[in-house]
């Protein structure tokens, strides 16, 4: 994938700040007025991003020129789509800088990569009176396959406290670590308070306790660098669609150690070395764990995607989405009745909030008539939400083509939603 002009003298020049302009060239859906004629402010990122034209492109060649199944495939076209299916597994690792392609193994997404590792390495490794550590700002992705788990194999789920700022309570979480400790599964950020997690102390205090770490990576891979072998954990999850890129791929990362002690999860074609009447041995790593045809586009789309957020440079993601959150926090607070759920120091572009006297589904659906996409709801979080003290909030969550301009149309927005329901209809 070529990355654009613009894009690519950013990357050059290093520091300078994101130039969003640039970026918004690149991302088609972007330039739509909608309604009455007005512009779309797109504030539902940590739902799904927008694909810019690099991504698409990357589809629309694969199906246009070499669509064929991988690895098994006698002829030209086949042997490019494996070449680009596989070279897409080194951007991977690059991307995350895990030791190799047999750290990478492709899923439909973090979800589905989460729940291999409960069923794959949970079903062997978690036994009865073992304990697994979440916290209490999991998505269901990250406490729903554990439950799970627990249920069948008699264990405790143990969640650690979140703390008035939306901090994580880490003398409560070193509290109970213990060598019941089988795993402690941690979101990297949060999708509701924008929370970014200590995940490299939390990491090293459960090696400590002789225990696995899992990183639900949905909201922290997209957005700003991240290096598996710096953070020293065992499993990451994400999701190519979180991240420009196509929806139905994502990635497990695993230390090669547990994978090769873990027993595979789907299985089928593709994931066998020999397969004798009654039994089967399996392909070597990560094969082992990728049954069947794989959704090779959107692989290919992925790699595109981590290849165009490299060009702009993830740094400058993250420098860009802290900056606007600042400003947009400050601007939603002026507004009357308005309360931002979330404190934390070190914290990303999910900005939740409840708005005194409106309903946030009514909320949404009132902005969304302005031009502006926001997300209403329990957020997948409903533990968390018990703890706020709230059935739903309303969420704007930023992205690298976002603006102060979309903010400001967000708070009108608020305003008119607040003077319409104050009136009643
Ligand atoms: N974890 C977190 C923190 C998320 O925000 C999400 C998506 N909202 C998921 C897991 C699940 O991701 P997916 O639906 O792509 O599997």
């Amino acid at each position: 994938m070529k990355p654009s002009s613009t894009t690519e003298k950013k990357t050059r020049s290093g520091k300078q700040p994101l130039d969003v302009d640039a970026v918004r060239g690149d991302f088609p859906v972007l330039h739509q007025r909608i309604y009455d004629d007005k512009p779309l402010a797109y504030l539902d990122n940590a739902a799904t991003s927008q694909k810019p034209s690099q991504v698409i492109r990357a589809l629309v060649e694969y199906y246009e020129e070499y669509n064929s199944n991988v690895h098994r495939a006698l002829h030209f076209m086949g042997d490019k789509a494996t070449a680009r299916y596989e070279e897409s597994r080194a951007s991977t690792a690059r991307f995350i800088n895990a030791p190799g392609v047999r750290n990478i193994v492709f899923t439909r997404g973090t979800t589905e990569s989460i729940n291999l590792v409960a069923y794959s390495w949970g079903r062997k490794f978690v036994g009865e009176g073992d304990e697994i550590i979440v916290t209490g700002m999991e998505h269901h992705s990250n406490l729903v396959p554990w439950q799970i788990l627990a249920a069948e194999k008699n264990a405790k789920i143990r969640m650690a406290s979140i703390r008035e700022d939306g901090t994580l309570d880490m003398d409560e979480f070193r509290g109970m670590l213990s060598r019941r400790t089988r795993i402690v599964a941690v979101t990297h950020m949060s999708n509701v308070l924008g929370t970014i997690n200590p995940v490299r102390e939390i990491a090293s205090e459960a090696r400590s306790a002789g225990a696995c770490i899992l990183v639900d990576g949905a909201q922290s891979v997209p957005h700003f660098p991240v290096d598996v072998q710096d953070l020293d954990c065992d499993f990451m999850a994400f999701s190519s669609h979180k991240m420009c890129g196509p929806t139905g791929a994502g990635v497990l990362y695993a230390r090669e150690e547990l994978l090769e002690e873990m027993s595979p999860f789907l299985s089928g074609g593709e994931m066998i070395s020999k397969v004798r009447d009654d039994h089967s041995t399996w392909a070597e790593l990560p094969y082992k764990f990728e049954a069947g045809t794989p959704n090779i586009a959107d692989v290919i789309g992925m790699a595109a995607a981590m290849e165009y957020l490299e060009s702009v440079g993830l740094e400058e993601i993250h420098r860009h989405e802290v900056e606007l959150t600042h400003h947009a926090i400050r601007r939603l607070e002026e507004i009357p009745g308005l309360k931002v759920f979330g404190r934390a120091p070190e914290r990303g572009g999910a900005i939740s909030f409840e708005v005194d006297g409106i309903h946030p589904h009514d909320l949404s659906q009132y902005v969304d008539r302005e031009g502006v996409a926001i997300r209403a709801g329990h957020l997948c979080a409903q533990p968390l939400m018990r703890r706020l003290g709230v059935s739903a909030v309303s969420r704007a969550s930023l992205y690298l083509y976002n603006r102060p301009e979309e903010i400001e149309q967000l708070a009108e927005a608020i305003l008119k939603a607040g003077k319409f329901f104050s009136h009643g209809s």
